[in-house]
């Protein structure tokens, strides 16, 4: 059989190896970490992820490579499509990993961002400020996760002050004019080496201390908005000849427009939702687009509302599994716990999440509210 290696051994790896597995393909996973959720269910390289020795090695054994995050090094990146076969290709990699390129190739597909401006010095970013107007955000144009790297402009004399807090990064800059949207959603796309392609039901992503907390499927906007955002993913995804999971975040502006947000290469968190709402989930559905394989239906089987488990979060949660739960009966809900294998449980770290299938999104949100997982929203 085929033997799939990934960069990275954290949880989008792990789920993507329990998925692929049961497809028939065997895993090799290339992470430094001696107990990373992946080392538990595939073999492991143990290396850190830039090392060109180590991913040699990772393309000797594997017939195909993938990654499960954007980051990947451009040499690493290069040297793995050389010796091996990386069906995404290292372009995805090079567009997606600086926020400015991204933009770009997003417009370039006929898709709406928010106004964006590219500084280099202080005095564009006032000059920026006061064309794109306030409030507004700076972010680095590489390597910014959770919220981190960012920093909201909400007077013009902030300008400055925001400028050198980030510029001391030393990587490039964007600011973003700052869209009151009525909700965040995403839209999880996959597009296979052949050229097929098909979208998963859009998200509706609420995040809590700018970490993705919970989303909502249906996404509770009208169906119009739901079909747009599902044909700009499409739109994007086809314009940059992707290929595997492209994840596209979207604002929701007051007048319903859309604006592309960002974009992540890979399964992406709010696509946990697929692995019982869907008749695919996202991780067999990458697996199948690397490989060539038809994909599969991207079906919504029920109403669904995916809720990440964090450090602070894990024990009552563990509890609640542990005991015959009536609230969820009375609820008319089904909690599906996934955990990811790790051992410690420190605060804001993504341990788990729960899908819970449901009638209505409301009473599943309810549910949630009595688990003690809302954190200090
Ligand atoms: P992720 O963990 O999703 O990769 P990130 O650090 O890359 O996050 P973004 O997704 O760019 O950051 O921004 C984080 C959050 O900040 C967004 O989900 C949104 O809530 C808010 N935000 C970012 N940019 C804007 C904007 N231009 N207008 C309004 N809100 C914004
Ligand atoms: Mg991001
Ligand atoms: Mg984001």
């Amino acid at each position: 059989g085929t033997t799939i290696g990934i960069l990275g051994g954290g949880q989008l790896g792990r789920m993507l190896v329990l998925a692929g597995t049961n497809l028939g393909y065997r895993f090799v996973t290339l992470d430094p970490a001696p107990d990373s959720p992946c080392g538990q269910v595939s073999q492991q390289i143990r290396a850190a992820y830039d090392d060109e020795h180590a991913a040699r090695k990772l393309a000797g054994r594997c017939e195909v490579i993938t990654y499960e995050f954007e980051n990947v090094d451009a040499g690493v990146a290069a040297l793995l499509e050389q010796k091996s076969s990386v069906p995404q290709g290292s372009g995805l990699l090079y567009t997606t990993q600086h926020r400015l390129r991204e933009k770009r190739a997003i417009e370039a597909a006929g898709v709406p961002v928010a106004p964006y401006r590219e500084i280099s010095s202080a005095t564009d970013m006032v000059q920026a400020v006061a064309e794109l107007g306030v409030p507004c955000v700076l972010k680095t144009a590489v390597g910014g996760y959770d919220g981190k790297g960012q920093a909201v402009i909400r007077q013009p004399e902030e300008a400055t002050v925001a400028y050198e807090q980030l510029a001391a990064s030393g990587t490039e800059l964007v600011l973003e004019q700052f869209i009151r949207f009525r909700c965040e959603i995403s839209v999880i796309v996959a597009r296979s080496t052949n050229g097929e392609a098909k979208a998963f039901p859009p998200a509706e992503n609420i995040h809590v201390n700018n970490i993705l907390h919970t989303s909502i499927v249906p996404a509770r906007v009208p169906d119009s908005v739901q079909e747009e955002a599902r044909r700009l993913a499409l739109a994007v995804a086809e314009s940059m000849g992707a290929v595997g999971l492209l994840a596209v975040e979207m604002f929701v502006a007051e007048d319903g427009q859309l604006y592309v947000n960002e974009l992540a290469p890979r399964p992406h968190n709010s696509g946990h939702y697929t692995m019982e709402g869907c008749a695919t989930s996202q991780f067999e559905q990458h697996i199948r687009a690397i490989c060539g394989l038809p994909l599969g239906s991207t079906k919504l089987l029920t109403p669904v509302v995916m809720v990440n488990v964090l450090g602070e979060h894990l024990e009552d949660v563990v509890r609640r599994f542990a005991q015959p739960d009536a609230e969820a009966e009375r609820l008319d809900v089904v909690p599906k716990l996934h955990l990811y294998g790790k051992n410690e449980a420190k605060p804001g770290r993504k341990m788990g999440h729960i899908n819970l299938l449901c009638q209505d999104a409301e009473q599943a949100l309810e549910w949630i509210e009595q688990t003690n997982i809302w954190g200090d929203k």
